[in-house]
């Protein structure tokens, strides 16, 4: 099937898309890890929110601190677009066990736990220092997805 510009193009599939504007209960750095995906849905009935703006990169929050400049700049960038397109007021920064993009191993996973913290406390610096250079308004959670479930670092 040819458009009226002459693009070709077949339909795959079809579905209608809601194209109401939406809020964004959060902007949310996920592992693109398939097997924590279904914590997403997990994290969301948890705390009530309804649409939240995925951003999903190996190793979820880790390149907020350890990507190059240029990636940071990009992926950082993220947080603004989702504020200031959907109004989001909250960050989540996930890292989550036997991570490949970290490539790290532990003895322990108390061990493992502890080095997680130590990188969302580090990240969360480095979102909060975004944050506030760009002038907005944010609440940062931060999640560590385990094989069993998400803890909160409170
Ligand atoms: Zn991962």
């Amino acid at each position: 099937m040819k458009n009226k510009k002459g693009v070709k193009m077949k339909r795959i599939v079809s579905h209608a898309v809601k194209l109401d504007h939406y809020r964004a209960s959060a902007c949310l750095f996920w592992c693109f890890d398939n097997r924590f995906q279904s914590l997403v849905g997990r994290l969301m009935a948890h705390y009530g929110y309804k649409d939240v703006d995925e951003v999903k990169v190996a190793g979820g929050a880790k390149d907020l601190l350890h990507g190059n400049l240029a990636v940071r700049r990009y992926i950082l960038g993220q947080i603004e677009v989702s504020v200031r397109l959907h109004r989001a007021e909250e960050v989540i920064l996930m890292v989550h066990h036997a991570c490949g993009a970290y490539g790290r191993d532990f003895d322990s996973h108390d061990e493992e736990i502890a080095f997680y913290v130590n990188e969302l406390n580090l990240v969360e610096t480095e979102v909060v220092k975004f944050a506030k250079t760009k002038r907005l308004k944010l609440k940062v959670r931060k999640i560590f997805a385990s094989h069993d479930g998400l803890l909160e670092l409170e």
